[in-house]
């Protein structure tokens, strides 16, 4: 069945915790550590990644054979329910931005809290972690938030902050920590 695809996930879920972990730990923040995304393990957000997960499996698979059994009816569904798993992902997790925005007509933001900006900063240093290893993680996080710099709509005093953290990040990488 969906065995294996669960087991993928869940072995992402384990690996994300331990690298975004280790620099919370290295922070301070020793509950966020454990807390970390623990959601992604409730129902509504573990199935629908786990179905997603599965069908891209399928889809590399049919890719290969030249199959391409996947209808795409049903594979915008499946990617529908894992969209709106991420949106109440995000809005069950203080450390993602979108967290602290209303739009309603108008978008309006609240500031975060420091330790969430904190986290939100540790979990893409882990992601990066997980992609490009040990020696480069850091410039390319720092290299990513350039990237995506203007659609991070925060609330100012928390880009402030946001910002404060990036400039802190480039001399950890210019020592090379
Ligand atoms: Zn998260």
């Amino acid at each position: 069945m969906k065995l294996y695809a669960a087991w993928t996930f869940l072995s992402y879920i384990i690996r994300h915790k331990y690298f975004v972990g280790r620099e919370l730990i290295r922070m301070g923040l020793y509950r966020q550590a454990i807390t970390h995304d623990l959601s992604k393990l409730l129902p509504n957000e573990f199935i629908p990644n786990v179905i997603f997960t599965d069908a891209k499996n399928n889809k590399a698979k049919d890719n290969k054979t030249k199959k391409k059994k996947i209808k795409s009816e049903k594979m915008k569904e499946i990617r529908s329910s894992f969209l709106l798993s991420r949106l109440i992902h995000c809005h069950r997790n203080r450390h993602h931005y979108v967290y602290w925005r209303m739009a309603n007509g108008v978008v309006r933001t609240f500031p975060m809290p420091e330790k969430y900006i904190k986290e939100m900063v540790a979990d893409w240093l882990g992601q990066q972690r997980a992609i490009t290893g040990k020696s480069m993680y850091v410039e390319e996080t720092i290299r990513k938030a350039k990237e995506k710099d203007k659609s991070i709509k925060m609330h100012w005093e928390s880009k402030l902050i946001f910002n404060q953290l990036m400039d802190e990040l480039a001399e950890r990488a210019g020592n090379n920590l």
